[in-house]
Formats: structure tokens, sequence, C-alpha cells
């Protein structure tokens, strides 16, 4: 059933098998000073970590440089959850269109940027409106092209002017008070704030709708304010090996033998209310104990199963899905050369947003084919693949013209059921990770719905554990 990354080594210590060990119960051992050296003693001891998503590969890495010993248990056949690439002919294919925001604060912290060897977007869009393209244009990065576009359909003068007042606005505020302001939906945001219908329609809500996989705009106005201020100070960027290099970054500084693929916990167990060392048990029977904590790295509905105390996420927030379609066509046929974001700002059909990959990184694809990436905004159940492939094939051509998107080869179709949570007004996005005694949780779920609130969730959840951990024990 497991399967090592590596061969296991001391912090992958079978004895967190409950069955092949007999507990040490005393903790003075525990060292949680940076560089406390691992007695053997010590390494029996440990945090599991349950979902090797960016929150628990966050969490395994704050662990890590504590020295503490733990345990990462991933269900499925490999580390990053909803951040994975697949190898197809030579195309890396994302599992839906994901960007990398470079300002994210928590990721700054994390990541070791020059090794992802990040290749940037154009900053702004080629929105499609009234049947042709039209340029939106950073006016921080891309002045010229932003000068040019004042006067174009998409929006009103005031409206860029409304622009640049807003990123004026949550430049001067720091993400903490940004993720717990005042919240509305953004849309009564965008209109409060005075933007017309027409930016509204054409541009926000094709942006920020593909963000946030809600063409409502529904989604509370604090993620719309902390995305809004990482896109001013920041790059969307993808690394040259595909989003997958993000979370492999990650466990790569791991200790050999901590992660155990293909691992689906099935219940955390603790024997009393006052245990602070609950037990996990895995899909195959086996009880793994942990002896510090235990941290709950899975999505809100898995991990709501595998906690029955924990509040249920609300019926009536449906969790946010969206669609990708991969296409592959020879380089010669990109009709750009620019690595830029289409939108569709015409208000019809079934296409939010679409980008050559191979035009932001040319890694994504064999060096004379270029991969084009198509999202849609929900799952589209009551259509085929077939038929899904066809009526964007149908609607690009009338973007590209059909002689150009006759040419296009479908490579694959992602549908993601569960993109992210739900985010609609109330929120909180700072919500306590410590849910029982010994049980914390993590995800995006507890935070920002975004890559970065995900790795803040996973540091969240053991700075909670270590402040429980120091009431008890004296580590002078
Ligand atoms: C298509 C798409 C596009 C996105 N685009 C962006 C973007 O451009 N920018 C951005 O910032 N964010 C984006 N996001 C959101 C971002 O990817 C997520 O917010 C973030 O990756 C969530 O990480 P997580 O660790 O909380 O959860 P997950 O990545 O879901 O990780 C949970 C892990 O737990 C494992 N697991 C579940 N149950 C069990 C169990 N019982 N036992 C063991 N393991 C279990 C899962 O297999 C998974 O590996 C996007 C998401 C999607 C799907």
């Amino acid at each position: 059933m497991t399967l090592f990354l590596s061969p296991p080594q001391p912090h992958a210590n079978p004895s967190f098998l409950l069955h092949t060990h007999n507990h040490n119960h005393n903790h003075n051992h525990l060292r949680l000073k940076p560089h406390a050296t691992n007695s053997p003693q010590s390494q029996s001891n440990g945090v599991i970590v349950i979902g090797a998503g960016l929150a628990g590969l966050a969490a395994a890495t704050h662990l890590n440089s504590q020295n503490i010993p733990f345990l990462l248990l991933e269900a499925s056949d490999a580390v990053g959850g909803r951040v994975r690439t697949d190898i197809l002919d030579g195309f890396l294919l994302d599992r839906g269109f994901q960007i990398f925001i470079t300002a994210y604060p928590e990721a700054q912290k994390l990541l070791h940027y020059q090794s992802l060897n990040l290749h940037k977007f154009y900053s702004g869009a080629l929105v499609y409106y009234d049947g042709q393209f039209h340029t939106v244009a950073d006016p921080l990065r891309h002045f010229s092209d932003s000068l040019a576009s004042l006067l174009n359909p998409i929006g009103s003068l005031l409206d860029k002017l409304l622009v640049a007042s807003t990123i004026i606005r949550v430049l001067t505020k720091s993400h903490q008070d940004l993720l717990t302001s005042k919240e509305l939906p953004t849309i009564d945001l965008l209109r409060k704030i005075g933007f017309s219908d027409s930016i509204i329609d054409s541009f926000f809500r094709p942006f920020f709708g593909g963000i946030f996989f809600d063409k409502d705009l529904q989604t509370t106005s604090r993620l719309f304010d902390f995305v809004f201020n990482c896109l001013a100070l920041g790059d969307n960027a993808l690394p040259a090996n595909g989003i997958t290099a993000i979370p492999q970054q990650l466990a790569a500084k791991l200790p050999p033998g901590s992660i155990w693929l293909n691992s689906r916990v099935v219940s955390v167990e603790s024997e009393s209310e006052s245990e602070s060392a609950p037990s996990v048990r895995l899909q195959n029977g086996d009880i793994l104990r942990s002896e510090l904590g235990v941290i709950v790295a899975v999505e809100e509905p898995e991990a709501f199963k595998l906690l029955p105390g924990m509040t249920e996420p609300a019926k009536t927030k449906p969790a946010r899905t969206t669609v990708c379609l991969y296409f592959s066509v020879d380089r010669s046929q990109v009709p750009v050369r620019e690595p830029v974001l289409f939108l569709n700002g015409s208000g019809k059909g079934i296409v939010n947003n679409m980008f050559f990959a191979t035009n932001v990184a040319p890694s994504y694809g064999p060096p004379d084919k270029a991969l084009v990436s198509v999202s849609l905004i929900g799952m589209f159940e009551d259509m085929s693949d077939d038929d899904l492939t066809a009526e964007v094939v149908r609607e690009l051509s009338g973007w590209f013209g059909d002689p150009m998107v006759r040419l296009w080869r479908h490579l694959r179709t992602y549908r993601i059921r569960y993109a992210q949570p739900n985010q609609c007004p109330p929120t909180d996005l700072m919500k306590n990770p410590r849910v029982g005694s010994g049980v914390y949780v993590c995800g995006d779920h507890l935070t920002s719905a975004t890559f970065d609130g995900a790795l803040i969730s996973g540091r969240r959840a053991v700075e909670a554990l270590l402040r429980d951990k120091a009431k008890f024990y004296d580590f002078s």
C-alpha cells in the first residue's frame, strides 16, 4: 500500500505503527529549538500530516525546519494536490489553468524562485470584445500600451482612473488588513467604486471570474483586494517545468522517506477528549499513532469526513468548478508571439479565457508544437467531452478564424470538480487551525483559496501545535 518516495529513513519511522511499537509518552526529550539534534529516542515522536498539497507540504516544511519529526501521508500517487502537471507527448498539461503570482508573500519566504525558472505573462490581457481584440495593459509595467488603450472600448477613461486608484488603495494596506476588512461581494465592491458595467462585463468578469471560478463575482471583496494587491506588486508566471514544480520543490527539501504516497487516511481517532496525541487509520487498516498531534491538510469536504466535529461546509455555497481543454498546433500557426492571456469580454459563449502556453514557457510543448489552453467556468455536466471540444473549437474559430483553429488537435480535457472552496461572504480567512486536542487543520479553506493561502495555513497549523505543546513542556 505505502509507496516510499525513497527508502525509509528515521523520519518515516515505522514505530508510528501502533501495533508494532510501544510508545514512550515522556515528551521531555522533545526539542523545539532550531538546530536541535534528533536523538534516536526523539525520532519516534512525531506529527502526522495528512495530505501533501501545498498546505501539507508547508506544514511539513515548518516542522522540518524545527527538527520536529513528522510523517506526511498522501492519498494519491504524487505530491501537489490540486497543483499538478501531467506530461503527454512532450506537452506539460497543468491540471487546470493555474498562474503563480510572484508577489505572494508566503511563497516568497518558502520557495526558491530562481530554481523554478519562472516565465512571465504579459501584465495585462487581450480582451475579445465586439469581434476584435483590445489590449488592457498594466499601467505600472506597460505604460505606453496602457496609454494607447485609454480610448479603447474596454471601459471609459474614468474606469481607467478608477483602476489606478484601486491599485493605490490596495497597496496602502497590509495583507492582514485586506483579508480581514469589511467584506462584500466583489461585484458590489466594483459597483461601489464606480466602475461602469462595460468594464465589469468585458474585463473584471472574465479576469477575476477566471481567478475565482465565479463569473457572478460573488466572491468576497477580501480575496479581490488581496489578489489585486499581489497582481500590482508581482508578475504572473509559470515555472518552466510546469506548475507541479512548486510542490515538488517543497517536497524535495523534506527528509527522505518522510512522505508516504498512496496512503489514504480514513479516520482520525482520539481515545479521549484530553488525548493530545491522536492516531490515524489508513485505508488498509493500519493505525499510525502520532505523539505530538495530527495536522489535517486535505480539501474542505474531505476534512469534514475525517473530522466529524468540524463545521460542515455550507451546502448552499457550492465549491468552484472549472474545465480546461488542451490543444496542440504547429508553432508556426500561432497568431501571436506575446505571452498574453486572452479574455472573453463578449458576454457570449462558454470560453472564459485562453492562452498559448508555449508563448509563456516554450518548455510546455515539444520544440515545433504550441500548446493551447482553454478554460471554462463550471462543470458542463450535460455535455460530453466531444461536444465540449466541438463547441470550444466553433467558438474560438470566431475569434481566430476557422482555417487556423481547424488545425488544432485536441489533447486532453480536465474537468475539475473541486477547484476552490466557495469564498462568498460571509468569510473568515483567518480561521483557527485548532479543532480539537492535538488535532489541527490547514488548507485553502482556512485562509484565502490561493497557493499563498494554502502555504500560510500550513505554517499557522504548525504554530498552533507548537503553542499548545509549549504550554505543557519546558523547552529551556
Ligand atoms: C484549476 C485550478 C486553478 C487554480 N489556479 C490558481 C491560481 O492561478 N493561483 C492560485 O493562487 N491558486 C489557484 N488555485 C487554487 C490553489 O491551487 C489551491 O488553493 C491550493 O493548491 C490548495 O492547496 P491545499 O493544500 O489546501 O489543498 P489540495 O491541493 O487539495 O491538497 C490536499 C491533498 O490532500 C490529499 N488528500 C485528500 N484526502 C486525503 C486522505 N483522506 N488521506 C490522505 N490524503 C488525502 C489530496 O490527495 C491532496 O493531495 C487553483 C486551483 C485549481 C484546481
